[in-house]
């Protein structure tokens, strides 16, 4: 069955540029995240932000918590990939001297930083040299007088009068650059609260959910937030904040990016069946296999792992390539046809070198280099051998129904 191409349309906004990457305004969804090395150990910090290009960041934030710092950004700077964004925590002064290093955007936190007089320094100085400034309301970072006046409790009305309340700001100095997160680790607050900032303002949005946590939960609350929030259209980049290796965020943004359609296809989209009783193989250790053999290539094709030739094929009719296991052999196929068999021990091996051919000559060369017909015959022989030995209901639905029947009715 075609899938087909489904598109969410996207909420319109302004367009700012980071350095040389437009956010924003039609511009794609980009990726965002922050280095976990003291920014003052400049090359420490510079072999993360290639590793985190390399895994599909498109923007880099680092701390600039100290004079030391800002040193350190003026050199990272210059030899950085993609554009770095200055983290600033309290200190409004750190803020210009990241601008001083030369830094292609800020990021301010409005519950941390309130004097109107320092915003509006930092504001001013920005729009002299062109940097665009996120607003980085944090539900965990509350301006003290926005919570008491909710209650004190953190509700998106809060969230949201925070970042108005600085863009304000802005506007007295003239200051549209602008891109606004309002990130909390509470997963319904954040939607509800960039909801409603969507509303509220034009500018692009970041979205991310704080302090996900560790692997796996935080992947999967990070997720349900920015995936909710983009099904509806809103976003324009987004960070995943788990606590990890800054590469598991970078390749998990882009995967998600990947899986909605709204970035082109980098690296290898594996998918598998998720094995049952007619399985041949074990699916998950060659899954696993699999995954590791594409792991640094950058191959943008679906590849498909099927535990067995009775189904598999047909199931994964629309991969670029994959492979099904029967009677000890694997059988590769070329979206859904046969192009040949592999003893068990080489499904992985052929599964890579068939991809990188795929890749380079395309699918069409890739059926005219083999007998489609003979590799046919051959999925078609152990098709057969295993619903001859399995039946058609390997898990015996049907005796169990029929068994329900018998003892209960
Ligand atoms: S029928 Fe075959 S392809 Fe489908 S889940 Fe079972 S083992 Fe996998």
């Amino acid at each position: 069955m075609d899938a087909g191409a489904v598109t969410f349309p996207r909420r319109v906004t302004r367009r700012i540029t980071v350095g040389n990457v437009p956010i924003g305004g039609g511009a794609p969804i980009t990726v965002q995240s922050m280095t976990t090395t003291n920014t003052a150990d400049v090359d420490g910090t510079l072999q993360q932000i290639y590793s985190l290009a390399a895994a599909g960041c498109d923007i880099v934030r680092c701390t600039c918590n100290d004079l030391d710092a800002a040193g350190g950004l003026a050199r990272i700077v210059p030899r950085s990939p993609v554009p770095i964004v200055a983290d600033i925590h309290h200190q409004y002064k750190m803020a210009l001297a990241a601008l001083e290093a030369g830094v292609q955007g800020l990021r301010l936190n409005p519950g941390n930083i309130r004097k109107p007089e320092h915003i509006k320094a930092v504001a001013s100085e920005a729009r002299d040299r062109g940097v665009p400034i996120r607003i980085g309301v944090n539900g965990g970072s509350l301006d003290p007088a926005l919570y008491a006046k909710y209650g004190g409790k953190v509700t998106p009305e809060a969230m949201v009068e925070s970042a108005m309340t600085e863009i304000a700001y802005f506007d007295e100095v003239g200051f549209d650059q602008i891109k606004i997160s309002v990130k909390a680790s509470n997963v319904p607050l954040m939607i509800e609260a960039y909801r409603q900032l969507a509303e509220a303002t034009d500018h692009p949005l970041h979205l991310g959910v704080t302090e996900a946590g560790p692997l796996p939960g935080g992947f999967i609350k990070a997720t349900a937030g920015i995936a909710t929030l983009l099904a509806e259209g809103i976003g324009d980049t987004i960070r995943y904040s788990l606590t990890a290796d800054p590469v598991e965020e970078a390749k998990a943004g882009r995967q998600l990016l990947e899986a909605f359609g709204l970035r082109e296809r980098k690296n290898v989209d594996l998918i598998a069946c998720p094995s049952c009783g007619r399985a041949e193989i074990d699916v998950i250790a060659v899954a696993e296999a699999a995954q590791l053999a594409f792991a640094d290539k950058e191959l943008p094709l679906q590849v498909a792992v099927m535990g067995c030739v009775v189904n598999g094929p047909g199931e994964a009719r629309d991969a670029d390539i994959g492979i099904a296991a029967g009677r000890h052999r694997g059988h590769l196929f070329v979206k859904g046809m046969n192009v040949a068999v592999v003893p068990e021990d080489e499904m992985v091996s052929t599964l890579v070198e068939w991809a990188e051919f795929i890749s380079e000559h395309g699918t069409e060369a890739a059926l005219a280099r083999v007998d489609t017909e003979k590799a046919k015959r051959e999925a078609d022989k152990d098709r057969a051998a295993l619903l001859d030995e399995q039946g058609d209901d390997v898990n015996a639905s049907e005796q169990r129904v029929d068994l329900i029947h018998k003892k209960f009715d």
